[in-house]
């Protein structure tokens, strides 16, 4: 079977490469910036680290801070207007998936026709046609990769869904784990657990191949020995520089090979109940990889080999129970609810849920089990308590 893989965009990372900004823009011949942020890192005084060498330059820039946590539609569609009334000629998305999401779709459908509702992928009816004017992405959280994959997510009324092209892909991605030391614990778990599960769901994808698992098993590695210290001390440099590489290479892997169950069931708790991406992803990821393990225990066996943990005594199926108890451990470890009823979700609600998650077709394609409505409301019920 032949893949396509795409490496976009030109990416700087380690420690301090947000001093790659100013050249950046320079190359890309900015001169009127539109800067889209979250009001809370305008609090913490990290915008002001980026806009001061900007403007320095002489180049007008614009700080729109209206981002919210997981926005929905009516925001992107607010933020949409507000660039089309400009004539930006750079967008920089600063923040966690929420600010960058935004970030690249205004970027894009700066210069397009239409509603942002108008290109979602369950219910739009518009294609992009261009990819708008350019972009470059700095993430302040460890966990979406939004800075390397060609996904806008927004949430609606009982579910997510995503504008998806190449064109939102940035041209610059600079991934500075400085930025991340801010991160609450609460924030550092569930960005990192997300980040987890993208490469998680990446490596037994039924679109995986050798280069997204190579991306996939390092993030895992990484994560997986780092999430914990990143939580409980999150000024320690080696644990959030590994956090942010892990949260990149899984961003390239699942680009490439695509997330599957866990975000599809995870979509529609963010929609109905607000749960943050991170947390829905971290209280579904157990019970999914446990439905479905019998379709890809040799990969399970992978995976918790990647998390340090020897197999050399347990048969393949053996290590694919452990591969479940290790990630429930790791999620408890870091102190988010491993139960739908721990983040107040009612039990009548499981079928609205499963209604929602099996109109997720596109994800659930990636299932290397197929997953019927039953075996949604059978996963919902299974994490229910
Ligand atoms: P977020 O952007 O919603 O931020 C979560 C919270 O962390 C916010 O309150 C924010 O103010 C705060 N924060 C961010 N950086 C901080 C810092 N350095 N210090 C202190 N506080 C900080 O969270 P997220 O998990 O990064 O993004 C979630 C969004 O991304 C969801 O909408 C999700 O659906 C989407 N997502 C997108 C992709 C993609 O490929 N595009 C992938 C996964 C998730």
């Amino acid at each position: 079977m032949s893949s396509k893989i795409t490496f976009m965009p030109v990416s700087y990372t380690g420690w301090g490469s947000l001093e790659h900004l100013v050249s950046e823009a320079e190359r890309l011949n900015a001169s009127n910036i539109l800067i889209v942020t979250d009001p809370f890192l305008v609090e913490l005084g990290m915008t002001d680290k980026i806009v001061e060498p900007l403007k320095a330059k002489g180049w007008e820039t614009s700080v729109y801070t209206e981002v919210v946590p997981e926005p929905p539609l009516a925001v992107g569609e607010k933020l949409v207007e507000f660039t089309r009334k400009h004539k930006f000629d750079l967008v920089i998305g600063l923040g966690g998936g929420s600010a960058l999401d935004l970030a690249k779709l205004a970027g894009v459908l700066a210069t397009h026709d239409g509603n942002v509702a108008d290109y979602l992928n369950l219910t739009g009816s518009l294609s992009l046609s261009d990819k708008g004017i350019p972009k470059i992405l700095i993430p302040t959280t460890s966990g979406t990769g939004s800075e390397v994959t060609n996904i806008s997510v927004l949430s609606l009324e009982t579910t997510k869904d995503v504008v998806t092209h190449d064109y939102l892909l940035p041209d610059v991605a600079i991934i500075d784990p400085a930025l991340t030391v801010s991160l609450p614990p609460k924030v550092t778990a569930a960005t990192g657990i997300d980040a987890l599960t993208h490469a998680v769901e990446a490596y037994v994808s039924v679109n995986a191949n050798p280069v997204t698992d190579a991306f996939a098993l390092q993030a895992i590695r990484l994560i997986s020995s780092s999430i914990r210290t990143a939580v409980t001390d999150g000024e320690n440099k080696q644990a959030r520089t590994d956090m942010s590489y892990g949260s990149y290479l899984a961003g390239l892997s699942f680009f490439n090979a695509g997330v599957a169950g866990v975000h599809a069931l995870a979509y529609p708790l963010g929609g109905q109940f607000h749960v943050s991406h991170g947390e829905s992803n971290a209280v579904l990821l157990p019970y999914v990889m446990g439905y479905i393990r019998q379709s890809c225990e040799k990969r399970m066996k992978d995976i918790v080999e990647a998390m340090g943990f020897s197999t050399a005594q347990l048969s393949q199926a053996q290590a694919s129970y452990k591969c479940v108890e290790e990630l429930k451990r790791l999620v408890t470890d870091v102190n988010i609810p491993l139960t739908l009823k721990g983040f107040e979700i009612p039990e009548d609600s499981l079928e609205s849920l499963a209604d929602a998650g099996i109109e997720q077709k596109r994800i659930l394609a990636r299932s290397p089990m197929k997953l019927e409505r039953q075996d949604i409301l059978a996963i919902y019920q299974a994490a229910y308590a």
